[in-house]
């Protein structure tokens, strides 16, 4: 059965949560803007006015609304989220508020799934209770995209792993308490069994960031940047720091990196929602020529794709929320991969129209069209870049893919229309319409 219906009773939630978030998130993004400051728990004048927000959606049974109730979650699966992402999308700081924000979210998961009883206690639950942050260490300064290239190591000795490499873009490690690492745990050994995931803790000797990188809106020579530029200098843990098998870090990653992707294209979906109510407060408020932009066939068409955009962009996104709540794990793989690859380019293109739509104001610092226009580029490479979503869609379309038998295609008009002829021959004959 299709059905694009709210329960009213979720909606009364979902109104809620607009409302708070309205209210209560985004002011948090102004006073705190920073990147980095939802995740630093060390800042303590936001932390003081964050916890009684928290607390209250705690109270509204609306927290780790990503979890299972065995985690603490309400457990409502992929598409409520989804409708209640794509409001939390709208500021930078409701994720944190709601308990949802990666890549804390992800890392839980992968905690849960493959973590001891220590580590749960000693991660996994305060990082549930948003008393720690966690980062997600894989990406390294001479490759990304493809894990192949990947160097960092690590080697058992004894009681020990010891791990030792650099890795890049390491987001929030500088707020971080423990880092999940991948490292090269048998070089000799196929593509996917050649890694394997650790555990390691923040304070561990040999943790050393070399520098925490900002992304292009912030300038170099600030202390703002938070993606961890870290050299793992003979970081050594114990044996069962190991996350999941040896040679199981590629399957580890997958776990937690599908949940995250489909995380920012809920909340993206909210981003653009947000820049077209711009777009249209704009359009109905500015003169130019004698007339309202919105009267101008330009500026309706700048709407009109937008909304469009949007619409099929979020029916993507509900569509593959639905897959993953209804179809076996890893069946919404390519639906996964389809809205990546549509996030960057949509979040693109509406933030384009609106910010040029506000003329100067849009190329002001005072809207948050420039927040929404700096994490752009960003949104075309977390967790991989536009192009290998694509390979991948472009594999999973041509798997069952058969090549035409003949010189023609099987689709044919000439070789068809013969065949229809030969089919209704009686008929076309009697109506002395064969020719
Ligand atoms: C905001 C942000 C946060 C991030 N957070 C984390 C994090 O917390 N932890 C972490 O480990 N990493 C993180 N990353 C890193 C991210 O996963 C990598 O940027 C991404 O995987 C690409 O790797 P790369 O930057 O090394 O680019 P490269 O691998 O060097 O790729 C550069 C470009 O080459 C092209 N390309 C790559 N592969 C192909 C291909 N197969 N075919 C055709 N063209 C191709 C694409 O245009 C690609 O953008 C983050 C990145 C950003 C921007």
């Amino acid at each position: 059965m299709w059905s694009f219906f709210t329960e009213p009773e979720f909606q009364t939630k979902l109104d809620w949560i607009k409302q708070f978030v309205k209210d209560e998130c985004e002011p948090l993004d102004l006073l705190f803007p920073h990147n980095g400051d939802p995740y630093d728990t060390g800042n303590a004048t936001a932390r003081a006015i964050l916890k009684p927000l928290q607390d209250e959606v705690k109270r509204q049974g609306l927290w780790a609304c990503h979890l299972d109730p065995h985690l603490g979650g309400p457990g409502y699966g992929q598409l409520k989220l989804a409708l209640m992402n794509e409001i939390l999308g709208r500021s930078y700081w409701a994720p944190t508020v709601f308990g949802t924000a990666a890549p804390d979210t992800g890392n839980s998961e992968i905690l849960a799934m493959f973590g001891t009883e220590e580590q749960k206690t000693r991660y996994l639950q305060p990082l549930l209770d948003g008393e720690i942050v966690s980062c997600f260490s894989m990406t390294e300064p001479h490759a990304g995209s493809d894990p192949r290239e990947f160097t960092c190591k690590a080697w058992r000795d004894g009681d020990e792993w010891v791990i030792e490499g650099e890795k890049w873009f390491s987001s929030n490690a500088r707020f971080a308490s423990f880092l999940i690492v991948m490292a090269v745990t048998d070089p000799e050994a196929s593509t996917y069994s050649r890694m394997s995931m650790f555990v390691v803790p923040a304070d561990a000797p040999g943790v050393n960031i070399l520098r925490n990188v900002g992304t292009l809106d912030e300038p170099l020579d600030t202390d703002h940047g938070t993606h961890g530029y870290i050299r793992y200098e003979k970081v050594r843990v114990p044996l069962d720091a190991m996350l999941g098998g040896p040679g199981e870090g590629f399957k580890v990653a997958q776990a937690r990196l599908g949940g995250g992707r489909i995380h920012h294209a809920m909340r993206t979906v909210g981003q653009c929602a947000r820049a077209i109510e711009m777009i249209t407060e704009r359009a109905v408020s500015r003169r130019t020529k004698g007339k309202l932009l919105s009267e101008h066939e330009f500026a309706q068409g700048m709407i009109a794709d937008s909304v469009i955009e949007l619409e099929q962009f979020r029916l993507m996104v509900l569509k593959t929320a639905w897959i993953i709540d209804t179809q076996p794990h890893g069946a919404a793989r390519t639906h996964i991969a389809m809205c990546k690859v549509a996030m960057a380019r949509v979040y693109h293109d509406i933030v384009q129209r609106a910010i040029q739509l506000h003329g100067s104001l849009g190329a002001s610092n005072e809207t948050p069209l420039a927040r929404m226009w700096a994490l752009v580029p960003s949104l075309a490479l977390a967790d991989g870049p536009t192009e290998v979503h694509k390979i991948q869609v472009a594999k999973a379309t041509l798997r069952n893919a058969q090549a035409t038998p003949g010189l023609f295609p099987t689709d044919h008009n000439v070789t068809r229309l013969k065949e229809a002829r030969r089919r209704f021959a009686d008929v076309l004959a009697t109506e002395g319409v064969a020719r």
